[in-house]
């Protein structure tokens, strides 16, 4: 009988193959996806209004009785968008209704197949706006349900009813009435998987009740419960999901680290900074991992700046101190050979067994000789740390003994690239590393499979990065802050947001402005250029120049987003930043206030909308990346929001987003029910063992 869910939907009452395309297109293939397919929001059309109550300019429901109808033909002349002026017969359909208070007009245009329904002596339920016409009330195309037709539900007026997101040529009334049939014929077939002592322990509605509930909901408190209920279970099931493979993950044998810790104060005492108290309680929490038996899998998240590196270098030389090679992956070539360097200057005064400790750079840069000398040296264990980037998810690289994995700024990669990863370390210990706060609820669902920590503060020392906002008329003012800084000793960065000149666009763009800035401007100093389309040798050598300290100042479009470290550098100059997220800002202002000079960031914009002003206020008020991602998510909403998705978010069939204590208990009742029941072989979680391997086929793959 379920089976019967997943029929296609072309052979659906009312659906040919046109109309299922364009279902399609919405993501809708069977009937089980029609009756998941939640309305994007609600109206309330379930209060009528007396006729003689009506109020102009709002929007009223009545339930009235048809008396006459008319049609009329009107020659119009009226002006189209995109045509200009246009003729044409317009059709006006018109229907006078009466309740026991008053007589009303309501009026349809160019829809003249209406007077098949509108029959006088009909009951009807109409929706609409009230507007003031030749001195009457009307209603002018409103939605309606006639009562007595044969439909006897009244789906479109006359209750809460559910808007849709819906492409041309579908219309809501035509997805509400699918729906409804499928909700009639279906859901007295749905059985609850959620076993029967969690829903009673948390007051659950039941399954069938819920997706009515989200479709045609009673009244507004009754949608929420149906909301909660539905998303419990599709958290439940991920969590589930993600369970079952930590569990299989935990028998694998992983490796156990001894802690060495003659060798890891001497490495600690090596470093030119003290570890700040977050970076140490971090640091216990991956010693523990290393040291267990279990495969380590944490994610390690902390602001732009906080220091996550030497906690990874950390995981690293556990390893070396028993013999075990690491892999550190990044996602641009630049930070690859950023973070090459700084290893091996942190490294290089170590010995371990009597030898120095070895770390290799391997990027799709890297020419065939030096790869395959790479390739080579790592499998022999001559390497101990290699850095590099998605190189080093090559099939043919591999390692003698690998023990610990680093993903840094792992939202830059998709999940895949993580998992091969992962996969190809079975008993590896991994971290995973980000930059990018967002909010708690968001990261439990993204990283529902990962442990995570947490830097809490920045170094000490640092000062936070002043903001400041202005406009074009504040440019000279600019060009000398940063000479000034320049002279001295800091260096600046100047970032915009494309690269050429672009006809149709008035913005400063980075090459143009290079030649300009480096002729005119900043004549006597060293200005230098990096952006995507230069070659990667080229890039990385500005880079590379810069933070040598060999230019004064870098010219970039946003290819120094993400990791770069120089702390010397402490102004940037961000041009037509209302161009950029904030998000975007943030990391960007992320690249100065790193060392323990006072830095600067300067904002320069002539936007004029309220809301882009208000975006850049922002940004000079706040400097907690955690605000910042929050915020950014409520003003660029659902774009935001699938860009996230893009980066891994796993597919829920309700917005996970508006209840963090419906996810949290949903994860402490899967961790009670994996530990009485680790392999799903009970009967009360049959259902759940079944959807499960119908839902995430993907994350089964990644279990065997
Ligand atoms: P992120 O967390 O953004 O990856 P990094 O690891 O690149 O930050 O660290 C930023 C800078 O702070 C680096 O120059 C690093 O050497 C320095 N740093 C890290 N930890 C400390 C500390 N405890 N005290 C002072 N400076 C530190
Ligand atoms: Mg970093």
């Amino acid at each position: 009988m379920v089976k019967a869910l997943t029929t296609d939907i072309r052979y659906l009452k009312g659906i040919g193959p046109k109309r299922a395309k364009l279902f399609n297109n919405l993501g809708i293939h069977s009937i089980e996806d029609f009756l998941y397919y939640f309305p994007r929001r609600y109206e309330d059309r379930s209060k009528l209004t007396d006729i003689a109550k009506l109020k102009i300019g709002e929007y009223q429901t009545i339930e009235a009785r048809i008396l006459g109808s008319g049609e009329s033909r009107p020659f119009a002349k009226w002006r189209e968008e995109s045509s200009g002026f246009r003729r044409r017969f317009l059709n006006i359909f018109e229907i006078v209704v009466e309740d026991s208070s008053g007589r009303l007009t309501c009026v349809w245009f160019n829809q003249p197949y209406l007077k098949q329904y509108f029959k006088p002596g009909r009951e009807v339920v109409l929706y609409g706006k009230i507007d003031l016409y030749g001195g009457r009330l009307q209603m002018q195309n409103p939605e309606y349900e006639i009562l007595d037709s044969e439909s006897k539900d009244n789906l479109n007026c006359g209750r809460i009813v559910p808007i849709y997101s819906l492409v041309e040529k579908l219309s809501q009334r035509m997805l509400r009435r699918i729906v409804k049939g499928c909700l009639d014929e279906y859901l007295p077939k749905f059985c609850d998987i959620l076993p029967y002592d969690i829903r009673q322990r948390y007051n659950l509605l039941n399954i069938a009740s819920s997706i009515l509930n989200m479709h045609f909901p009673e009244d507004i408190p009754a949608q929420e419960s149906a909301y909660k209920r539905i998303l419990f279970e599709e958290y439940f099931l991920l969590q589930l999901s993600f369970g079952l493979k930590r569990l299989k993950a935990d028998k694998i044998r992983g490796i156990s680290h001894k802690i060495n810790e003659d060798f890891l104060n001497e490495f600690e005492k090596g470093l030119p900074f003290e570890l700040t108290s977050s970076q140490k309680k971090v640091i216990a929490e991956l010693k523990a991992d290393m040291a267990s038996l279990k495969p380590m899998h944490r994610l390690l998240q902390g602001d732009v700046g906080s220091g996550k590196t030497i906690v990874a270098l950390y995981g690293c030389m556990l390893a070396v101190s028993n013999g075990y090679q690491s892999a550190f992956m990044v996602p641009t070539e630049l930070l690859a050979w950023q973070h090459y360097q700084s290893v091996r200057s942190q490294v290089s005064s170590l010995k371990y067994g009597g030898r120095a400790i070895n770390v290799a750079l391997l990027t799709s840069s890297s020419n065939k000789k030096e790869r395959e000398k790479i390739y080579k040296d790592v499998k022999s264990a001559k390497v101990d740390i290699l850095v590099g980037t998605h190189a080093l998810i090559q099939e043919h690289l591999e390692f003698k003994n690998l023990s610990f994995v680093v993903i840094d700024e792992q939202h830059k990669f998709g999940v895949h690239q993580r998992l091969s990863l992962l996969t190809k370390t079975v008993n590896a210990d991994c971290l995973i590393m980000t930059a990018t706060p967002i909010p708690r609820t968001l990261a439990m669902i993204i990283y529902a499979d990962l442990d995570i920590s947490t830097v809490e503060e920045l170094p000490r020392g640092r000062l936070p990065v002043k903001t400041y906002f202005v406009d074009e008329s504040r440019r000279s003012w600019v060009y000398d802050f940063i000479k000034e800084n320049v002279q001295a000793g800091r260096q600046a960065y100047i970032v915009y947001p494309i690269i050429d000149e672009s006809k149709t666009l008035d913005l400063k763009a980075a090459s143009s402005m290079y030649e300009d800035l480096k002729k005119n401007v900043f004549s006597q100093y060293r200005v230098g250029l990096v952006h995507g389309r230069l070659k990667q040798k080229e890039r990385s050598g500005a880079m590379r120049s810069f933070k040598d300290g060999k230019l004064d100042i870098l010219v970039s479009t946003v290819v120094i987003e993400v990791g770069i470290d120089v702390s010397n550098a402490s102004v940037m100059v961000v041009e037509h930043a209302e161009r950029f997220g904030l998000s975007q800002l943030h990391q960007l202002r992320g690249r100065i206030g790193r060392g323990k000079y006072q830095s600067h960031c300067i904002l320069i914009s002539d936007a004029s909308t309220q809301e882009a002003r208000a975006r850049l206020h922002a940004m000079v008020s706040v400097s907690d990346g955690f605000k910042i991602a929050e915020r950014d998510l409520e003003t660029r909403g659902p774009g935001e929001f699938f860009g996230v998705r893009q980066h891994g978010m796993p597919e829920l069939r309700v917005n996970p987003l508006g209840s963090w204590e419906v996810i949290n208990i949903a994860k402490q009742e899967v961790k009670t029910l994996l530990e009485k029941d680790p392999c799903l072989g009970l009967r009360q979680n049959q259902g759940l063992k079944h959807t499960l391997s119908a839902r995430f086929p993907d994350y089964e793959k990644f279990m065997a």
